[in-house]
């Protein structure tokens, strides 16, 4: 009886440390299963129409235009009865950052989605949405994210001369074509021939592939052996062009001022020399009450990670309590992932040893940290196939048995003879527009980061005066006094970074008085306060440096309205007011 007493205590006690995160709403009506994912317009009409929908919730902002005049729209998320935008602590989120890397759109309209249905209903979406302030861009590369869901003949809007690359064998896609070649850096992996594996090359300096799977170089030889080596092409591509890797066109994520390097792949002329890159940092620095920025990929590999800044130093490049906070937060990433990791490429040996892991700069997270002073994270989500083994990776083998079993083959092409004009007998097949989130996974991830960017806003700083107090110390002259608060976890100044770089926005208290005068100034730096994350641990569990006192004195005779106006930029703005100087002592409001 006592064990089940227990059991039963265990069972009520439990949802209450659950309710921690924000539930997943259960009326939002979000098609996890449509591919390919719906264009620019579509998405673009449904922000304007949730703004219409929620008109004290939601705004669409239309923050600059693509290179080919698409609108680059940010859809604004709080409650406008409780104050304006910006002056609650806010969080940025973008997705579709790298042209093909498709899926953050999804997942950051669900979240425009899920956080709107739940104002209201769940107890933390309606808690962030009055207190803070989401900017959502769910397609950061208009142009380029249009490009990749249209790329094949038979999906809709495709526009062949936008592709490098024709659809051969007339199946509606545009696959790759392999050539047998001793000298060519492919070969087929030998657990599933289907699969088409890089030979290790270094190139420019850059190591292409590395096997790790064998102990002994020279069994590579063996199983990779030159008359088992092919060159591989895009389908139908044009052979005069030179074969570059797509992603060495304009790359959005090295093109941003932090550590820019001209070498850098894709990285521009100079840095934000991408209009839609010059438009996110525009919007970025002039709404300093962000603290926050997310940036989806979707390259990931066999599993998800979160990637935190600094891209290429290791963690004590921080300052311990801006390391903490990432310590922190990739604790609850691996209880909601279920084990998933936040690394950075510094130590992410399975990253640095691919192609890009001898210089990765010009990130936008990089310039978030270094040049904003805020936090920032980078997700790389692959949300496709299923992890039939259960190991918590979802392999290219298990894609492959996926695709076989679930999807009726549809998105692999057997490779298949094929009598090329130049190049002679070729094959064609592999990859038919595989999407890199859908169904279940792409369900399971579009929930787990609405709970986590949830959980993320709570984490702001939160600026409160928690007291608003008069005393007349002479006849006339009255002590004002107002105790402010952090009610947040991060400090006023978010990062030690921001203090270093003189990016800190202290917290500015202005007196006004109605009726009276104040001596002195009204206005007062009033520096700054220190989140749980910085002091908690510092004198024990019982301190408390969450609180700040200001004064001004005040003079006048009659009845006075006085009115605290606190504003922190990153921390929030809040008001107090009394009245004073009369007889009965007045009344707090
Ligand atoms: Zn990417």
């Amino acid at each position: 009886m006592r064990n089940l007493l227990f059991v039963a205590l265990l069972f009520v006690a439990l949802p209450a440390q659950a309710g921690q995160f924000a539930s997943i709403p259960e009326d939002v009506d979000f098609d996890f299963e449509r591919w390919p994912y719906p264009l620019h317009q579509e998405v673009t009409d449904r922000l304007h129409e949730l703004a219409e929908l929620y008109p004290n919730l939601a705004r669409a902002h239309v923050i600059g235009k693509s290179r080919q005049g698409r609108d680059l729209v940010v859809l604004e998320i709080t409650n406008f009865e409780t104050g304006p935008g910006e002056e609650k602590p806010a969080l940025w989120f973008d997705g579709n950052i790298h042209a093909v890397e498709v899926t953050g759109r999804q997942m950051m309209w669900y979240f425009a989605e899920a956080a709107l249905a739940s104002y209201g209903k769940d107890p933390v979406a309606t808690r962030m949405l009055d207190t803070r302030t989401f900017y959502v861009m769910p397609i950061f590369d208009a142009d380029g994210g249009e490009a990749a869901l249209t790329r094949h003949p038979a999906w809709p809007e495709h526009k062949p001369e936008e592709h490098n690359g024709k659809d051969l064998d007339g199946d509606g896609y545009i696959t790759r074509m392999r050539v047998k070649d001793p000298e060519g850096n492919s070969y087929p992996s030998w657990i599933d021939e289907r699969h088409m594996l890089q030979t290790r090359t270094r190139d420019g300096g850059r190591w292409n592939f590395v096997s790790t799977t064998l102990e002994d170089p020279g069994d590579f030889e063996k199983l990779a052996p030159p008359e088992n080596r092919y060159r591989v092409y895009t389908e139908g591509q044009d052979l005069t062009r030179e074969v570059t890797d797509e992603r060495e066109e304009p790359n959005f994520n090295r093109n941003w001022s932090a550590e820019w390097q001209r070498h850098e792949p894709g990285a521009g002329p100079y840095p934000f020399s991408l209009p839609e890159v010059r438009a996110v940092a525009e919007f970025t620095v002039t709404h300093p009450n962000i603290f926050f920025t997310y940036t989806i990929h979707s390259g990931g590999g066999a599993r998800n990670y979160i990637v935190r800044p600094p891209m290429s130093h290791p963690f004590e490049y921080m300052p311990p309590e801006d390391n903490d906070f990432y310590t922190r937060l990739g604790a609850v990433w691996s209880w909601l992932s279920k084990g998933g990791v936040m690394n950075n490429n510094w130590y992410a040996q399975e990253v640095k040893a691919g192609r890009y892991g001898e210089t990765m700069h010009g990130f936008s997270n990089d310039w978030a940290y270094m040049h904003v002073g805020i936090h920032s994270l980078l997700p790389e989500i692959s949300g496709a196939g299923r992890d039939y083994d259960q190991d918590g990776y979802t392999t290219q083998y298990e894609i492959l048995r996926w695709v076989d079993e679930e999807k009726d083959g549809v998105y692999f092409a057997p490779w298949t003879p094929y009598q090329h004009p130049e190049l002679g007998e070729v094959e064609i097949g592999g990859y038919r527009g595989l999407p890199q989130g859908i169904d279940d996974r792409l369900q399971f991830e579009c929930e787990i980061h609405y709970q986590y960017l949830m959980e993320i806003a709570g984490r702001s700083p939160l600026l409160r005066i928690i007291d608003l107090d008069a005393e007349e110390v002479s006849p006339g002259e009255h002590r004002v006094t107002a105790v402010l608060q952090n009610e947040g976890y991060l400090s006023t100044y978010v990062t030690r970074k921001a203090l270093e770089i003189d990016l800190d926005y202290p917290i500015l208290a202005e007196l006004r008085v109605q009726g009276g005068e104040v001596s002195g100034p009204a206005k007062v730096d009033a520096g700054h306060i220190l989140g749980k994350l910085a002091y908690i641990r510092r004198w024990g569990s019982g301190a408390d440096e969450s609180r700040k006192a200001v004064s001004w004195t005040v003079r006048g005779d009659g009845p006075m309205e006085i009115t605290v106006d606190a504003w922190a930029k990153r921390a929030g703005r809040h008001q107090r007011s009394m009245t004073i100087g009369s007889t009965d002592g007045g009344a707090q409001r």
